[in-house]
């Protein structure tokens, strides 16, 4: 599905009904350049599964995990990481992490980990159109 958002808030109302919509278990990968308003969605997202604390860039600590009302929500950034991400997303303990049901994972410059990335993955693309807003795409 395609999105366009006039302002923030709607790229957040529309990061919260995604949030709402999770049954657990999800791996999210955003991509799109700086500014597309990726955490701004994610922002929303948590809202949408019940995290009551605000969400911040985990741009320096690279990942965050909150506690929702039904399921765990971890927000990773991939961000400031280079070379070979497959042994990072292991010494973030991700790949269990996202086996669990339990578990809800968001992943920012997701393309960065393409290929180590679990199957069943939902693609979310991000565009600044400036004057006129961000465009989403979601992945069926
Ligand atoms: P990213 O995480 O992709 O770098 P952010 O979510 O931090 O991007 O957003 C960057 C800026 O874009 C923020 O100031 C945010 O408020 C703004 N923004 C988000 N969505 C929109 C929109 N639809 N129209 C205009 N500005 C937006
Ligand atoms: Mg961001």
């Amino acid at each position: 599905m395609e999105y366009i958002t006039k302002n923030a808030e709607k790229t957040k109302e529309l990061g919260k009904s995604v949030g709402a919509s999770l049954a657990g278990g999800e791996v999210l990968a955003l991509v799109g350049e700086l500014g597309s308003g990726k955490t701004t969605f994610v922002q929303g997202l948590a809202k949408g599964l019940g995290v009551t604390k605000q969400i911040v860039s985990p741009t320096f600590i690279i990942m965050r995990e909150y506690v929702g009302k039904s399921f765990n929500f971890d927000h990773v950034d991939l961000y400031r990481l280079e070379g070979d991400l497959k042994n990072e997303l292991d010494s973030l303990g991700l790949t269990d992490i996202w086996m669990d049901p339990k578990n809800v994972v968001v992943i920012e410059w997701a393309e960065k980990a393409r290929d180590y990335l679990p199957e069943g993955t939902k693609w979310v693309r991000f565009e600044n159109l400036g004057e006129d807003g961000r465009k989403i795409v979601i992945e069926e």
